[in-house]
């Protein structure tokens, strides 16, 4: 079931978007080679805090920390750990929040250093593929609208996507209905309305698209071991324009 959001939840929602948003910004301030992912994760749970909202993360289904830190070949949900991150690494920060009862939820993937050229493409590229697929989103559109988008940008660059994980509705539980793949084909999918509230949340292999669990039991790697790279933004769909909730501003005004 599909829940429209009033504009007062929208409002919540907001509130939690703004947080996610600044919170991403504050790890990407201190990410730099030889800090540790954990380091990061207790950098953002303290921020979190600080702000008044709870880890969105930290204990859903089980998962043991703030943010879901996915370094080079991880697609999404790696553990922090005591890996120190090195010049050339990328790393996707997953951040989620829980304020008055909402979730915010948005991603990004940052370089460590200076990352060699066709890493860069693929960040850029998981990037703006993400903004082509918030295009779509507005009412009378499809979810096969926004990840056509996504998929026949990314791959005429010569990149895959993950086809085991897609975006999803955002309300007082972190993943509604409906799904929102990364690929799909235009006019198919569920029809969008005025009020669903949806992440979008391309991830964009640099090889092959397939992929496997870790041991562990959460984290996604690729199968051929190449990087993998992951953007998300919550966003409402309207008609005529889509309304943004989460933002990069504060990310890239700080790198
Ligand atoms: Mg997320
Ligand atoms: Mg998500």
């Amino acid at each position: 079931m599909i829940r429209l959001k009033s504009e007062e939840e929208i409002a919540l929602l907001r509130e939690n978007a703004l947080m996610v948003s600044k919170t991403l910004a504050e790890v990407g301030r201190h990410i730099e080679p030889g800090i540790t992912t954990r380091e990061l994760d207790a950098i953002a749970e303290q921020y979190i805090r600080s702000l008044g909202a709870v880890p969105g993360f930290l204990g859903f289904e089980g998962f043991p920390a703030t943010l879901c830190m996915s370094v080079n070949d991880v697609v999404v949900h790696g553990f922090p750990s005591g890996y120190k991150l090195k010049e050339g690494d990328i790393v996707s920060v997953d951040c989620g929040t829980i304020y008055r009862g909402y979730f915010g939820d948005s991603a990004y993937t940052f370089p460590v250093g200076k990352v060699d050229a066709r890493t860069q493409q693929l960040l850029d590229a998981t990037k703006h593929s993400l903004e082509l697929g918030i295009a779509q989103a507005v009412a009378g559109n499809r979810t096969g609208d926004i990840g056509e988008a996504i998929q026949s940008y990314c791959e005429n660059l010569g990149f895959s996507v993950v086809r085991e994980l897609v975006g999803h509705g955002l309300g007082t539980d972190m993943h509604e209905s409906p799904e929102v793949p990364n690929y799909g084909r235009r006019g198919h999918g569920v029809k969008l309305r005025e009020g669903m509230v949806i992440c979008i949340e391309p991830m964009i292999n640099a090889g092959r698209k397939e992929v496997y669990l870790d041991e562990n039991g959460w984290a996604v790697h690729t199968a051929d071991g190449k990087n993998s790279a992951h953007f998300e933004k919550t966003v409402v769909v309207r008609h005529g324009q889509p309304e943004v909730l989460t933002t990069f501003e504060f990310i890239e005004k700080n790198c």
